[in-house]
């Protein structure tokens, strides 16, 4: 066997994984990793959970699949009553599928789905925000506003409105109000421009991920957005793939900000890394209306299947018993300190940024003009391998094309303690110097 048959494999250096445990991956040469990302921000409770494995075996000797057009099951039935007991407002339909993307994707049809329904059917476009990602498959693509990814598909994509996202480092105005109210201007132009009557939403990552290194923005301006949809009638979604369960130290994102969407993308965390599971959720009358004209014309086949819902059951209940969404407040913080000392001590640290345990780092060439690395130094990419060499994971990405620096995202398991971000900061320390 050649062993080259995988279509991603990127190198031939790539460690081969052995098996994990809490913050802690082995590969097969039995060297050991600190997983300071989360694999991909998700392994929010750690690897290799007792209670987790045992819901999964236990749900296992019942029944792993069955289809959700020919039976309910009871494990659906209640996680999805308890995703809408940790929500607010009025999201109270759940609708399971298997990935980040299929969230994003399954939100984009239930608002179209939604105006075609009230007969608004030229409400079918939508807003998102430049930079940003919403997942690979071609309807959260459209959405993505990171230029390298949208490029080649931009012709058969559905696209969007894009607007420029809140850059509380690099904004050229005098403050960050003004700022804010620059950005909102820009937003309502924009959504006018391409006229109000045929947006179907608005939608963006209340605290960026993977697209902009944990950038945040401000209360005001997600009011200010809300306040936007109400007035010219269309959708506020609120993709939390990433920074949902629980990862900014709320269970969701939106919650810092009191600003409560009308569909919410989640993943990563609900799953935990256990088992490929993710939510759109919506509000009542969203579903109501769209049931009224024949139901949601939407499924995947794994969506909502009983091995799924018991691991985010599990996942759940583990998040509650351990408090780990005040951890991720508190250790978030202490990592924040922590980081905010490295950038004293490294020049190359333009930016730290983020809420709870998704922090991210930007690093810069000059950290006095902000100038980013030029993309071909691929900073990014240096860190995070200096970074793996003394066998500690984060979580790259890329300068966007002068929209921003290069970033790295320290994104920890939920279930960190005190020393472990010691260990974490010592070793991102050795790979900076
Ligand atoms: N939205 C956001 C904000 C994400 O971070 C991601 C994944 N990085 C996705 C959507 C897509 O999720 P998935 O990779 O599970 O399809």
């Amino acid at each position: 066997m050649s062993n080259n048959a995988l279509f991603y494999l990127t190198s031939d250096d790539m460690p081969v994984v052995s098996h994990a445990d809490g913050i802690y991956i082995w590969d097969t040469k039995g060297r050991r990793y600190i997983d300071g990302c989360s694999g991909a921000i998700t392994c929010n409770i750690g690897h290799n959970h007792p209670t987790v494995k045992r819901a999964m075996a236990e749900q296992l000797d019942k029944i792993a699949f069955s289809y959700r057009t020919q039976f309910e099951s009871q494990v659906a039935l209640d996680l999805a009553d308890r995703l809408v007991d940790l929500t607010d407002g009025d999201l109270d339909k759940v609708f399971f599928v298997g990935s980040g993307s299929e969230a994003v994707e399954s939100a984009i049809k239930l608002a179209v789905q939604y105006f075609v329904a009230k007969e608004q059917p030229e409400r079918c476009k939508f807003v998102s925000l430049r930079p940003s990602y919403h997942g690979s498959t071609m309807g959260a693509l459209g959405l993505t506003g990171y230029e390298p990814l949208e490029a080649p598909y931009r012709s058969i994509t559905i696209g969007s409105v894009k607007v420029p996202s809140p850059d509380l480092y690099r904004y050229k105005e005098t403050s960050i109000e003004e700022h804010i109210t620059s950005v909102l201007e820009q937003t309502e132009k924009a959504i006018l421009a391409a006229g109000a009557e045929t947006i179907a939403a608005v939608v963006l990552e209340p605290v960026g991920g993977a697209s902009t290194g944990g950038r945040i923005v401000t209360k005001r301006y997600m009011e200010g957005l809300r306040a936007l949809c109400d007035r010219y009638g269309c959708l506020l979604i609120m993709d939390e793939v990433l920074s949902g369960m629980g990862r900014t130290g709320a269970w969701f994102a939106y919650q810092h900000f009191g600003v409560v969407p009308d569909i919410l993308a989640l993943a990563k965390g609900l799953g935990s890394g256990y088992y490929p599971i993710a939510a759109m959720m919506a509000r009542k009358e969203l579903v109501d209306v769209v049931g009224r004209s024949g139901g949601f014309m939407h499924g995947h086949t794994y969506a909502g299947n009983p091995l799924a819902c018991a691991t985010g059951l599990a996942v759940i209940d583990v998040m509650e018993s351990e408090q780990l969404v005040s951890n991720s407040l508190k250790q978030g913080s202490y990592l924040r300190q922590q980081l905010e000392q490295l950038a004293l001590k490294y020049d190359c640290i333009g930016n730290v940024r983020g809420i709870g345990l998704l922090q991210g780092v930007e690093l810069v060439r000059d950290k006095t003009t902000k100038e980013p690395y030029p993309a071909a130094f691929n900073a990014f990419a240096k860190i995070t391998s200096l970074a793996k060499d003394r066998g500690l994971l984060i979580y790259p990405r890329r300068c966007l094309n002068g929209l921003a620096g290069d970033h790295v995202l320290i994104t920890p398991p939920l279930t960190v303690t005190v020393a472990d971000i010691d260990e974490i900061i010592t070793l991102l320390d050795e790979s900076l110097a």
